[in-house]
């Protein structure tokens, strides 16, 4: 039977936003550590998910079944899962830690508690917590679709570097690299529903997909807007600046040239700062010397016009994925 993966993974948005909100912080921003862990945390984690899907390339079972990767709701019920398998006669869901060091288990409270290599413990939110409102939200989307199949939840340890000390009673962890052949060994409850019935279902929760807007970064990470570094950033150098000359962008260390290089830095802003932005707003933080070369910018396909009050603001427009690459 051939793999029927119905959504793939893509890079989360987050990582470019962090790394441009690191790029535009000034040196020895109290909040610059902060941002590192946090991208750190996030490439961590999507790298961990893209083993889990490489490992599960050969996936085989002989049921059948749909795989739906990274899937968030953020509608009423905010749900997110980093992998869900639909099967005829149960939902699975996998909760995948990339989380390196050895981690133990903690109940009363619940919590996981992470001893890096360098000796550093810090406690981080309990996936064995997590996991239960994952399966209790599910369960609930499932009632409000008249849908009847159990839930099961797994967490999955991505790394066979990642030791995992005191699992929580009554838990099943997986290491990524037997994720494959216990999903095709799973003793599958009685059917339910019937093929067309999970193609149904499948649709149904794609319809429901919602992605969860992480932006824009620095209000949610309590930076204000005068603290993000101003300008248009070479996009070969990354840290350096580049000026406006004539009809492009020159660099002030490579002298790399790119005309285009100012829908980086607008991109940046929408990542940043907020959703809109004004012809007022994009001279002074592309440090143009003309508000008619920002209007000239903006006035792109790229950007969508609203006009509010007497204002014009410019959006991102979505039908446009510049996190697409
Ligand atoms: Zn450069």
């Amino acid at each position: 039977m051939a793999a029927i993966i119905i959504k793939y993974r893509k890079k989360p948005a987050k990582i470019a936003g962090y790394e441009a909100l690191l790029k535009r912080l000034p040196a020895y921003h109290p909040k610059k550590e902060q941002v590192e862990d946090l991208l750190k945390s996030t490439n961590a984690g999507f790298g961990g998910e893209e083993r889990l899907d490489q490992l599960m390339k050969y996936f085989n079972p002989d049921y059948p079944y749909l795989i739906i990767q990274d899937y968030s709701i953020s509608a009423n019920i905010e749900l997110q899962a980093d992998t869900i398998l639909l099967t005829q006669s149960c939902v699975i869901l996998l909760e995948v830690k990339n989380i390196s060091g050895r981690l133990r288990f903690t109940i009363n409270p619940s919590t996981l508690h992470q001893t890096t290599a360098s000796g550093v413990e810090r406690g981080l939110k309990s996936p064995q917590v997590q996991m239960e409102m994952a399966k209790w939200k599910f369960e609930k989307l499932l009632k409000s679709l008249n849908i009847s199949l159990p839930v099961h939840v797994f967490l999955v340890i991505a790394y066979p570097n990642q030791i995992v000390e005191d699992s929580p009673p009554g838990s099943v962890i997986w290491s990524a690299d037997e994720v494959m052949i216990r999903l095709q060994n799973f003793k599958l409850p009685p059917k339910i529903l019937s093929i067309d019935e999970l193609h149904r279902f499948g649709q149904q929760l794609l319809s429901l997909y919602s992605e969860f807007d992480p932006f824009p970064l620095a209000p949610k990470n309590n930076i204000h807007p005068s603290e993000i570094n101003i300008g248009v950033f070479c996009p070969e150098c990354k840290s350096s600046k580049m000026n406006k000359v004539k009809r492009t962008w020159m660099c002030e260390k490579c002298g790399l040239t790119n005309p285009e290089a100012h829908h980086q830095a607008i991109h940046e802003w929408f990542m940043l700062i907020k959703p809109s932005i004004t012809v007022a707003e994009c001279k002074n933080f592309l440090a143009l010397e003309y508000v008619s070369t920002a209007r000239r910018i903006l006035n792109n396909p790229l950007y969508k016009k609203v006009a509010d009050n007497k204002t014009k603001k410019y959006y991102l427009d979505m039908q446009v994925d510049i996190h697409e690459k």
